[in-house]
Order: C-alpha cells, then sequence, then structure tokens
C-alpha cells in the first residue's frame, strides 16, 4: 500500500468510531466552479473583494459592492454542488448524532447537497439583512432586480454576510467551538486557514485532543497541526474516507 493509500486507510478506521468535525473552507467548492478567495483561480487575482468585502466600502459605494455579489451569486447560482459536498452529506447520514459540519463558506452547496444543520461561521449569500430595520430574508433572485436592493421599510439590503472586521455570530461560533474542542477527529477541508478566528478552529481541536486531518492539495499554516495530510482535490479524497 503507497504513503497516500495507507494514510486514507488510517483515517477511515478513525472514522468508525468517536465524534466527527468536517471544517471547510472556500477549496470545497472549487470543483464545483465556484472561485476561492486564495486558490491558483483565487477571486483576490480578478477582482479586489478585499476592497469589496467591508461594511466601509458598502457604506461608500452600496451599488458597486453589489454589482460584485450580484455576479457572485449568479455564479454560485449555476453550480452544483461536487461529490465532495455529497461525501459529507453522506458521512453526516451514516454516523448520526456525531457528526458536525462547520463551514466558513457562504454558497449554500452544503445545503444544496443536503447536509442539514450546518454550522455557518461567515453567514450566507442568498440571505439578505437590512442595514436599517435589522431585518433579514432569502433572496435567491439572479440577476438582482434593482441594485442595491432596499427593504420595505426603504433601508439597503446587504448580503448577511460576515464581512472583514466584523464580529462572527456568536451562535454558529459557540456551536463551531463546542464541536472542535469535543472533536475525536477533526477535517479541515479546502481551507487556506488564514482567516482567523475560524481558522483558529484547528488548533483549538487539536489541543483538546482530536486527530487533525487535512485535506488540501496545497499546504497550509495549520499543516502543523495535522497528523494526517491527504494533499488532492477533496471531491476526490471525500468520497474514498467513506
Ligand atoms: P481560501 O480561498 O483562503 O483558500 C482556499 C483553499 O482551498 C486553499 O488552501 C486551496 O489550496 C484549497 N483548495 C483549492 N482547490 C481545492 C480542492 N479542489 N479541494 C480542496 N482544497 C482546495 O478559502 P477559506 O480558507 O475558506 O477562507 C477565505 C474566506 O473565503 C472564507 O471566509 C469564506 O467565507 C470565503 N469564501 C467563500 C467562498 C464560497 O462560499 N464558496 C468562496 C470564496 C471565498
Amino acid at each position: 500500500m503507497g504513503k497516500v493509500e495507507s494514510a486514507t486507510e488510517a483515517v477511515r478506521r478513525s472514522l468508525r468510531t468517536g465524534k466527527i468535525v468536517a471544517f471547510t473552507g472556500a477549496g470545497i467548492s472549487a470543483e464545483s466552479h465556484v472561485p476561492t478567495f486564495r486558490g491558483a483561480d483565487g477571486l483576490w487575482r480578478n477582482s479586489s473583494p478585499e476592497k469589496l468585502c467591508t461594511a466601509q466600502a458598502f457604506t461608500s459605494n452600496p451599488r458597486l459592492v453589489w454589482e460584485w455579489y450580484d455576479w457572485l451569486r449568479g455564479l454560485i447560482h449555476a453550480a452544483q454542488p461536487n461529490p465532495g459536498h455529497f461525501a459529507l452529506t453522506e458521512m453526516q447520514q451514516r454516523n448520526p448524532g456525531r457528526f458536525t459540519l462547520v463551514t466558513q463558506n457562504m454558497d449554500g452547496l452544503h445545503e444544496r447537497a443536503g447536509s442539514q444543520d450546518v454550522v455557518k461561521l461567515h453567514g450566507d449569500i442568498w440571505l439578505l439583512r437590512c442595514t436599517t430595520c435589522g431585518r433579514e430574508g432569502r433572496n435567491e433572485q439572479v440577476p438582482m432586480e434593482h441594485l442595491p436592493p432596499l427593504c420595505r421599510c426603504g433601508g439597503t439590503l446587504r448580503p448577511a454576510i460576515v464581512w472583514f472586521g466584523e464580529m462572527l455570530p456568536q451562535d454558529q461560533w459557540e456551536r463551531a467551538t463546542d464541536a472542535a474542542r469535543g472533536a475525536d477527529i477533526f477535517l479541515a477541508i479546502g481551507t487556506s486557514a488564514l482567516v482567523h478566528p475560524a481558522a483558529g478552529l484547528v488548533r483549538v481541536a487539536q489541543q483538546s485532543g482530536a486527530q487533525v486531518v487535512i485535506i488540501n492539495p496545497d499546504p497550509t499554516p495549520a499543516d502543523e497541526f495535522a497528523k494526517w495530510i491527504l494533499r488532492g482535490p477533496a471531491g476526490e479524497i471525500l468520497p474514498r474516507l467513506l
């Protein structure tokens, strides 16, 4: 058995008992053709999300920020969940009561693949929140009819996404940290592990005794916490772990 195969087999064995946490980043959606922020075809390279994904940018030019999100929503709308998303759905179904899925993604592809009760650290691109009255509602219109979209109260709607410099939703963060502390095996999938505080979950899990598995074609700063590193695309590796 080759080195990669034996690591895959060891992870498969470890997944048979104990509490499992799957922690995903933009990389799991790369094979669905949703661009990542930092991979080879990352969003950062073609546009400047670091300038757009802030409350300040939105206040100064909501239309410009919305034009970018409208483009991204169109792209995500056309995307389909890939075998990586489906493998996690199956992992959840096979391990009732001992599997938690925590995602940094806002694309909703885990839910579209059938995953339940997903912990969403960075919000949801299909949920809009009024910057005046705070009301939230789902909106799946692609493309948006009017930019920026307006609330019934007349306020400007924004995507209910956690932008740079904003707090994570506290209930989701507590669920994620509780899950990481209680994990026996922690799969960090398709994340550059650079965006904090979310990236800190890998360390929390490792320090609480979990076996950390990194699934990523490229090295990440979280590799130092890993018991196993499975190099490659999530859509190929995750189905092999079932
Ligand atoms: P990131 O863009 O910083 O890193 C992506 C990682 O995925 C890289 O380490 C890359 O090597 C890896 N990767 C690329 N292709 C892969 C594949 N096929 N299989 C496995 N891994 C692969 O993403 P991040 O760590 O999630 O952090 C950035 C922030 O980006 C998050 O807050 C997230 O909300 C946001 N984001 C989300 C989406 C989405 O919802 N799909 C897309 C872009 C950015």
